[in-house]
């Protein structure tokens, strides 16, 4: 197969416009047969749902190429039942979770020389998403929606790769107790941009979000769920205003029946983490980013296993996984879908 000619070991987390996208639209009630397109505008109203109420929802899932040289994507169809479930909670017409997976096929395999190789460290990122297309002007949902999905090869999400993070523990709100936390929606990225901004401003890496409603408890980032370790623990965040990441809820997986750990999915209380030894990022887009430190307006947690590399039982986590993903280690059954 004929490769771009790209420096894959040192791209970034940034968008770069592939060869095709996917797209299908629904018109008078239901969603047409879909097709790919060389086209990556969209044209629409000025007056469109999304542009006004921020009706959208979307997904990001990577595709791998194995040690043996084949293109794989990672349990797509939990992003399709996830994304059916964002759209439901927007009142918008979830995609067919089948189609989803068939679309996500063929735009990887009409991108194949974006795949960027084995061991390069990138990876095609794969990002489906949809929106409320029509005019509407009073509040209400659309009538007429788009499924998109763009691809584009992207290395770390954050520079440096596995250099251990700072985070602080944000001074804003993420999610409603009842609110969208639990969906992947623009609406919940819009309210990160000041708080990240501000971090960065700061010299933090990322906000660690508490919850809103007694904020002494810890839920995530603004993109990516927590994990924590202590002894043989695997800790990681129950909360159900939290986006239940496909990343955790695997490597729960991974950490039980590979490496033998224990795990507890629960509140996390902001007064024990100084009690962890590891601590992590996790997300596709992040994989696994080490936590190094914790600033807690002024309270400073560092975690044992330092700010020059991640601890060794992330590391072990973060090898499994991505031995799987890249076809080194054995996947449980339905996890690898050969594109
Ligand atoms: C997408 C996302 C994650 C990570 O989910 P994965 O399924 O592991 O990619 C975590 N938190 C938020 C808020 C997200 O939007």
């Amino acid at each position: 197969m004929h490769k771009q000619n790209i420096d894959w070991g040192n791209l970034g987390f940034s968008y770069i416009r592939t060869d095709k996208s996917y797209v299908s639209d629904y018109r008078n009630g239901s969603w047409d047969e879909g097709r790919l397109t060389p086209e990556h505008t969209i044209t629409m109203s000025e007056c469109a749902c999304v542009l006004h109420y921020s009706q959208s929802v979307f997904e990001g899932l990577k595709a791998y190429t194995t040690e043996d040289g084949r293109i794989v994507t990672f349990r797509p169809d939990l992003n399709a039942s996830r994304m059916a479930e964002s759209a439901a909670w927007l009142e918008m017409p979830p995609f067919p979770e089948d189609r989803f997976v068939d679309a996500v096929t063929r735009v990887v395999r009409a991108n194949e020389s974006w795949v960027p190789p084995y061991g390069s460290g990138a990876t095609l990122y794969i990002r489906p998403f949809m929106f409320g297309f029509n005019s509407v002007i009073g509040v209400k949902p659309a009538d007429d929606y788009q499924f998109r999905i763009l691809t584009t090869p992207v290395g770390p999400y954050f520079k440096g790769g596995a250099k251990p993070l700072t985070i602080k523990i944000a001074d804003f709100d993420r999610a409603a107790p009842r609110g969208t936390g639990h969906i992947k929606a623009g609406l919940n990225y819009a309210m990160s941009l000041h708080a990240i901004v501000q971090a960065h401003n700061e010299g933090y890496n990322e906000n660690l979000y508490p919850d809103s409603a007694t904020r002494t408890k810890v839920e995530e980032t603004g993109g990516a769920n927590i994990i924590f370790i202590k002894g043989n623990k695997f800790i990681t965040v129950g909360s159900p205003s939290i986006l239940p990441s496909i990343t955790r809820r695997s490597l729960e997986y991974v950490a039980e029946h590979y490496l033998g750990m224990e795990v507890e999915e629960r509140e996390v209380l902001l007064e024990e983490l100084p009690e962890f030894e590891e601590a992590g990022l996790c997300g596709t887009a992040a994989v696994i980013s080490p936590v190094g430190k914790i600033v807690d307006h002024g309270r400073e947690i560092c975690f044992p296993s330092g700010m020059e590399q991640m601890g060794p039982k992330i590391q072990k986590l973060y090898d499994t996984l991505t031995g799987i993903q890249m076809g080194r280690i054995e996947a449980p059954e339905g996890w690898i879908h050969e594109i």
